[in-house]
């Protein structure tokens, strides 16, 4: 990998909420940017401004009905009952707010421009996606289009054949296992936790043999995600032999998020971006899930200094705390007292521990299906 890893941003995300009462009313990549520009991590030839994709390339993956409803959903600010229903827009989890299309579609055209500039290799990041509950013809889960799946489709075009799509949001990527489950040149394999929404992403939910799904427990820890890295991760992408890799590091697995009943602390997630690292010749890294705005801001920033190779600081510069200390967490109890910490450093202490003997058990149902695996 020659090119210096690359960060596609936008402007779009500073400012926008899916209305007050929602989990996305907190900034995420903007804090990203802030923090990693007060540190002098972001210089300008690493930056990319992110395009907005244009319905003619999001119908490469979805209906184009869809999009057609959803840009004047936009432009309206209201859809029809029957638009609702069919379509799953205007809903409690996919509201219709004030930049519903344009939005997704810059994190959908900062996806598929990073696979095209990925052709002869390299490392991109692109916090504002990660959005792998979309599906063809309909919102889901917070999620309007489904960028992973446009860049799976746009490393395709370059020709690339054997693409690995790692998850490690709290929850399982049913768009993503809805596109590719029976390609058996797609290698999906996610962790999330069991027993919550959406549901799928069974253990023994195999697609064509492509798909590897780890159910965590309730409080899986830095010590169950190491296991799960070295154990399932690594070696599975590592027989896979992929072309192209794009890990989804949703940040809502960590202990202070208010969706999930995860454990890691955010030393998890930068483990595990960084031992991929080294088996592929093109990683794209997107965002994804992480309602807590510390701790998405905080992870997703230690993201960008791991592919950078940057050295986290025990302490941040005042700079860097000014923008952590400018955020609010209304309407959630974490708002209230937030500890000094997640203002003063990046890295949370690591919440190591004996792996659970559910971890453990899973990973042994997981080995001995690697063994036979082509
Ligand atoms: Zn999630």
């Amino acid at each position: 990998m020659t090119a210096p890893p690359r960060f596609i941003g936008s402007e779009i995300y500073r400012g926008s909420s899916y209305g007050p009462l929602h989990p996305l009313r907190v900034p995420r990549v903007s804090t990203v940017m802030d923090l990693s520009r007060a540190l002098g991590w972001l210089p300008r030839a690493q930056y990319l401004t992110s395009p907005r994709a244009k319905p003619a390339s999001l119908a490469a993956w979805h209906d184009p009905t869809y999009l057609a409803v959803l840009q004047r959903a936009e432009r309206e600010g209201r859809v029809t009952d029957a638009e609702r229903a069919r379509h799953g827009l205007g809903t409690a989890s996919n509201p219709i707010y004030p930049e519903v299309y344009r939005r997704p579609a810059t994190a959908a055209g900062g996806s598929i421009m990073a696979a095209g500039l990925l052709k002869d290799g390299g490392v991109i990041y692109n916090p504002g996606g990660g959005t792998h509950h979309g599906l063809p013809d309909r919102a889901n889960g917070f999620c309007y289009l489904n960028d992973p799946c446009l860049a799976i489709l746009a490393f395709r075009r370059l020709g690339l054949r054997r693409i690995a799509y790692v998850d490690i949001d709290a929850h399982h990527c049913d768009g993503v296992a809805h596109g590719f489950a029976d390609d058996p040149d797609v290698l999906i394999l996610s962790t999330h936790e069991e027993r919550r929404w959406p549901f799928t992403g069974a253990i023994d939910e195999r697609g064509a043999g492509n798909m590897w799904n780890l159910p965590l427990p309730r409080a899986a820890h830095d010590g169950d995600m190491a296991a799960v890295r070295d154990g399932l991760i690594l070696p599975v992408v590592q027989r896979f032999r992929p072309e192209a890799l794009i890990l989804q590091c949703g940040a809502d697995a960590v202990s202070e998020d208010p969706l999930s009943r995860l454990a890691m602390s955010n030393n998890a997630h930068w483990s595990v971006v960084a031992a991929l690292c080294a088996l592929t010749p093109r990683l794209l890294v997107l965002g994804g899930g992480g309602y807590n705005p510390w701790s998405v801001g905080r992870l997703w920033t230690g993201v960008w200094a791991t592919l950078r190779g940057i050295d986290i600081p025990a302490r941040l510069p005042v700079a860097a705390q000014s923008v952590l200390r400018a955020l609010e967490f209304n309407g959630n109890r974490l708002g209230r007292n937030p500890p000094e910490h997640w203002f003063t450093t990046l890295r949370d202490p690591p919440r190591d521990g004996p792996v659970s003997d559910a971890v453990r058990d899973r990973l042994g149902v997981l080995s001995d299906r690697m063994r036979v695996w082509a």
